[in-house]
């Protein structure tokens, strides 16, 4: 499998305040790569430079799919072939479950209404959620509503879709729920990005796992190498605190 996502040399600071320190990271097409670390720790922007939500340093280099991720045109090609889903989900409140689905195939990629209502269906059965079509979001639990940002998500067909604690917004009953859509999805060969708290979702689920500390990776290797023999003292401290 060819390089999906390439990184070199990312650096990014905040004004004075550099919050990462030079990340290089290869993401193979159908990997899936957990981030793991503490708060604070760089993992959100990591995920956030990917699709460009955050800029970095002139000297650094992302691409995805081949293109260069860099403010321009082909920054909208970008970020259509990288879904993203949130924490906090960010649904559109005013529409029907099924037309959040439906909005970014037809403003974006010009779909036929009828077509993108078919496969709106067709993804959140897929999740799970096809009873839920005609409601809006804030009838239904945090659990459905992420449900729905992944079907969102898959409605563009992303190359790769990143997920930055997509779980930690949620009532602990809801996790579940949303972890199993994101096993289901991992098995059917989409290349993921996961920023998570779950380490038993990683242990399970990851082909890699990285751990981030103070901006940096300190170290990534298979679920067996990270949990049962990291190498590294801040390694095993954070899992020590997490496990
Ligand atoms: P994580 O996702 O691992 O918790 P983040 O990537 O969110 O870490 O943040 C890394 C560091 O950057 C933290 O010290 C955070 O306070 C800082 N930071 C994040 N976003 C901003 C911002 N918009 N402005 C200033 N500092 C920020
Ligand atoms: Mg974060």
């Amino acid at each position: 499998m060819g390089t999906l996502i390439s990184i070199r040399d990312l650096r990014k600071s905040y004004g004075t305040f550099a919050v990462l320190h030079g990340i290089d990271l290869d993401i193979a097409e159908g990997e899936v790569v957990c981030v793991i670390g503490p708060s604070g720790s760089g993992k959100s922007t990591l995920i956030r430079c990917i699709n460009h939500l955050e800029g970095f340093s002139a000297e650094s280099a992302i691409t995805v799919d081949g293109i260069k991720v860099q403010p321009g045109a082909a920054l909208a090609r970008v970020r259509a072939e990288v879904g993203m889903v949130f924490q906090s989900f960010n649904l559109f409140p005013h529409m029907t479950v099924l037309r959040n689905v439906m909005l970014a195939p037809i403003r974006v990629r010009n779909a036929a209404p009828a077509e993108a209502e078919a496969k709106a269906r067709d993804l959140l059965a897929r999740v799970g959620i096809a009873e839920q079509a005609e409601k809006y979001p804030g009838q239904l639990s945090g659990g459905q509503q992420q449900r729905v940002a992944i079907a969102r998500a898959l409605a563009m067909e992303p190359k790769v879709l990143l997920f930055d604690e997509p779980t930690s917004a949620l009532d602990p009953e809801m996790v579940g729920e949303v972890l199993d859509v994101m096993k289901k999805l991992a098995g059917t060969g989409v290349t993921m990005v996961v920023v998570t708290h779950e380490m038993g979702f990683a242990r399970q689920v990851a082909d890699r796992v990285i751990f981030m500390d103070g901006g940096r990776i300190v170290e990534s290797g298979t679920p067996a190498d990270i949990f049962d023999t990291p190498r590294h003292e801040r390694t095993r401290s954070f899992l020590r605190a997490v496990l």
